[in-house]
């Protein structure tokens, strides 16, 4: 049947999708050959009745190819973050895996809402550029055995529609649409192995453990149709991920990290997906004891540091222990009392480097990359009156009390309720 309600009206009925039908909704939201109406229709099908497994691989597939063939990938292994509060694996991981050897080329995006992204975070290195093209990209790869570019919009464009339509349409929770929509991207860039760091918890698209891991495993399945070598983490966003939240204090933090000094749930994460990565790409040497020895040594900083060079930013920043600057107005705010951590509000504080200016409410906005937040404290941990609890860069003394308040809301004291470790899980077992 030519007309695509006859494609709404199976998804809706519960009886799924032929292989042709994929095709066509992809190809639909490409070419514009069918008005948002339908999709947004179609969209919601999905989301009440769902897809099967056979069927997300397919719909995923047929997304994937909507730009074209599948791109050379130029690396031998990709990562893939579903996003949180202070999220900058990627400046430690990248460096770190490329340092045994293994080359990675990594295709990022920009930062929305509470979480921010990668680009925006190397972009608060001065001079470090994020636009290449292929060629140079290419050449990048070939030299360094690193590099991370912005993402192009050419990149399997039928999630491109898709996505701003859900966007508008309450449609964004569905796994089949959530796992078609990021595997899609990673089958177009032609990842041949890939590590997925799920995120669980109030700071994480997935608030839910159960639910994170049907979403887990419902990507590996995809991948493993797609004969790309996967795992995936569960990894904890029930707190913020190590203690800065802002562009350039993440960045520093990477750096310490690198210097081996990082806070310690951001280390061990660095270290685990690290390992997998390494794992997945097929090398020998993939145990987490080397990987954190790797790291203790300091290769891998000189591995960030030749990146940094090579993608045009000013690394001498980094010498004699140096770090980036950040936002003049400074406030530390301390425990007013010996007391106990019972829960780290990971939205709230995303809320509090919003408020300041470190990341975008809506597309068009300009980021400060020099202001930010970092947060001490951990769920569970014990403090004593006057041990520091957060601290805020701003730009003005309104901006920085106002980010303090609501860093106060997000920590409350007492006993935790739920105290999850850094990684709940690395699939498959
Ligand atoms: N990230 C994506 O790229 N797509 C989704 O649907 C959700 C998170």
């Amino acid at each position: 049947m030519s007309d695509f309600r006859a494609v709404i009206a199976s998804v809706r009925d519960g009886e799924g999708m032929t292989p042709e039908q994929c095709d066509w909704v992809a190809r639909a939201s490409t070419d514009g050959t069918v008005p948002d109406y339908q999709l947004a229709a179609w969209l919601m099908a999905v989301y009440i009745r769902g897809l099967d497994a056979e069927t997300t691989f397919h719909l995923t597939d047929a997304m994937a190819r909507s730009g074209g063939p599948p791109a050379e990938h130029l690396g031998r292994v990709d990562k893939h973050s579903t996003g949180g509060v202070g999220d900058k694996t990627t400046l430690v991981v990248g460096p770190l895996v490329s340092s045994f050897g293994v080359p990675v080329a990594k295709m990022s995006g920009r930062g929305l809402g509470h979480t921010g992204g990668t680009l925006d975070k190397l972009e608060s290195i001065p001079g470090f550029r994020v636009d290449w093209s292929k060629q140079e990209f290419s050449a990048l790869v070939a030299r360094v055995g690193l590099a991370v570019a912005a993402q192009s919009s050419e990149l399997a464009p039928a999630d491109g529609r898709l996505y701003a339509l859900r966007d508008v349409t309450g449609t964004v929770d569905s796994l089949p649409l959530i796992a078609s929509s990021i595997m899609s991207k990673k089958m177009a860039g032609g990842a041949p192995a890939l590590v997925l760091d799920v995120k669980v918890g109030q700071g994480a698209f997935m608030r839910d453990r159960a639910r994170a891991e049907t979403l887990a495993r419902l990507m590996l399945e995809i991948a493993s149709r797609a004969g790309i070598r996967a795992a995936a983490l569960l990894t904890n966003m029930d707190q913020p991920l190590g203690y800065a939240v802002g562009n350039a204090a993440e960045v520093n933090e990477a750096v310490d990290t690198l210097r081996g000094a990082g806070p310690a749930d951001f280390t061990s994460l660095s270290v685990a997906v690290a390992s997998e990565m390494l794992r997945v790409a097929g090398e020998p040497e993939a145990h987490p004891a080397s990987v954190q020895k790797r790291l203790a040594s300091g290769q891998a900083f000189e591995k960030f540091l030749e990146w940094i060079r090579a993608q045009g930013g000013d690394s001498r920043v980094f010498e004699r222990d140096g770090h980036l600057p950040l936002a003049p107005v400074h406030r530390v705010w301390e425990a007013s009392r010996g007391d106990q951590v019972a829960r780290i509000d990971p939205r709230l504080v995303g809320e509090a480097a919003l408020l300041l200016g470190a990341g975008r409410r809506v597309k068009t906005d300009r980021i400060n990359p020099r202001v930010g937040v970092k947060v001490y404290v951990k769920t569970g941990m014990r403090v004593d009156a006057g041990t520091p609890v957060a601290e805020v860069f701003g730009e003005h003394p309104t901006d920085v009390e106002a980010a303090r308040a609501l860093l106060q809301q997000a920590v409350t004291w007492g006993e935790p309720v739920r105290h999850w470790p850094t990684i709940l899980a690395t699939l498959p077992e």
